[in-house]
């Protein structure tokens, strides 16, 4: 009896607050303001939702771990930090599942973008799971509240092309709590109505009324080299990484000043100037990936560096940084009609470089007994590489920059090799394997 009683009064006081309504803050900065805003805490990486899983029910997306990380980007417009909905979708939704009900405290959230992408505009749904007829991810169409979901809030930072940082809070001044929920739905519009781009979320935090004080987010750890004549910088990121970051001011940082000029050099072509502002960022989620380039950034794999500091780590970052270099990426840009450049050459070029320029005495590229049966010209990568280095030593010791000229230029034909050596990539394979096979007697 004791008991019903007491659910009963559970119910009523419940009924008697919920009438309030919660409060939306916001605030907006125009330059990076660590997203310290006014009223708004930081991001937190001890909230609620880094333990949660976040779900993408409706639209398409980039990577919605980002949004619970506990790690905010150190620069607007960073696409590898912030979660998106994909170009063309009108938002999207999102769910939170927090594992168990909690008494929610507050739902922050925190975007960056230099342009009308920072606005945030979304609606707050709430359920505990055990709602009649509840739909745990309810696509857009029908009402959430017919599939047992409760409206909070709408948060709204402000449409239009200011950017910079945003972020947003909704709390429940009155009761310190927006209720006892286990899931959140949030369903974002688009920034633009017509445009259909969306938000680049940062993160998106949710408060336990009863959790822990909130810890901020790991600040950036960015340390900038600039070579002594001043023409090339170097940003390395180790925020996750301390002892990479030290291991890249000491071993990395060396080796990267004196190869990079060298082989920005090395592969010259018309009216181009390589990248002179390069981030090498450590990260925790390439999978089995060591590393990679994009535009003038390489990402480099912890686990992987950790293991190779004194083996393969500074020739992967050769290997990388000629990509950024070789920036093929812009043929799609300054050539109406690029011809494809095939990969094996995207990437022969970068491991001759690195096998025979940069570390020629571990000999990480040859063709032996072991490996000839099944090394082909084009097998890319270090075989590719020695055929490349074949090339140059038996027909054209400047084939390397014409090849990557071509390349780059969109430009890419067997007419390169022909101009060259009067043959076809494949015809010279032929001769490659041939000489190699003579080379091990076999
Ligand atoms: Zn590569």
């Amino acid at each position: 009896m004791k008991l019903k009683t007491r659910a009963a009064l559970g119910i009523l006081l419940t009924t008697t607050f919920v009438h309030a309504a919660p409060k939306v803050d916001f605030a907006r900065s125009q330059k990076d303001a660590g997203f310290k805003l006014n009223n708004i805490p930081p991001p937190s990486r001890n909230d609620a939702a880094t333990g949660a899983k976040f779900t993408i029910i409706d639209g398409e997306g980039s990577k919605v771990e980002l949004l619970n990380d506990g790690r905010v980007p150190a620069e607007a417009d960073e696409g590898s930090m912030n979660f998106s909905f994909k170009d063309g979708n009108d938002g999207g939704r999102i769910q939170i599942d927090l594992g168990k009900a909690i008494s929610v405290k507050a739902i922050n959230s925190y975007s960056w973008h230099s342009g009308e992408r920072s606005s945030q505009s979304y609606k707050i749904y709430a359920a505990k799971g055990d709602e009649k007829d509840f739909d745990p991810l309810p696509k857009r169409g029908p009402d959430p509240r017919t599939t047992g979901w409760k409206p909070i809030a709408k948060v709204s930072t402000g449409r239009g092309s200011q950017g910079g940082q945003h972020a947003a809070s909704v709390t429940d001044p009155r009761t310190l709590s927006l209720g006892e929920f286990r899931y959140l739905l949030l369903d974002f519009d688009a920034v633009n109505p017509d445009g259909k781009q969306n938000t680049y979320l940062s993160e998106i935090d949710v408060i336990d009324a009863k959790g822990p004080a909130p810890e901020p987010f790991v600040p950036k750890i960015l340390t900038t080299y600039q070579t002594p004549d001043k023409k090339y910088t170097f940003i390395v990121d180790s925020t996750i990484a301390p002892d990479l970051g030290k291991w890249a001011n000491k071993e990395l940082i060396p080796v990267v000043f004196e190869w990079y000029p060298k082989m920005v050099a090395m592969l010259p072509s018309d009216r181009y100037t390589a990248p002179e502002t390069v981030t090498l960022e450590f990260r925790d989620d390439l999978g089995g990936t060591p590393a990679y380039a994009i535009g003038s950034k390489i990402c480099m794999s912890v686990p992987f560096f950790n293991g190779q500091l004194e083996g393969e780590a500074k020739g992967c970052v050769i290997h990388e940084l000629v990509h950024v270099i070789q920036n093929y990426w812009r043929a799609s840009t300054t050539n109406p009609n690029p011809s494809p450049t095939p990969g094996w050459v995207t990437e022969g070029i970068p491991d001759y470089i690195r096998w025979f320029l940069f570390e020629p005495k571990l000999k990480g590229a040859e063709i032996t007994t072991g490996n000839f049966e099944g090394a082909k010209y084009d097998s890319s990568y270090r075989v590719s590489a020695n055929f490349l280095n074949w090339v140059v030593e038996t027909h054209d010791k400047d084939f390397i920059r014409k090849l990557n000229a071509a390349a780059r230029e969109g430009k890419y034909s067997e007419k390169v090799w022909k101009e060259s050596t009067g043959k076809t990539a494949e015809e010279l394979g032929k001769d490659w394997k041939d000489a190699n096979a003579k080379r091990l007697k076999l």
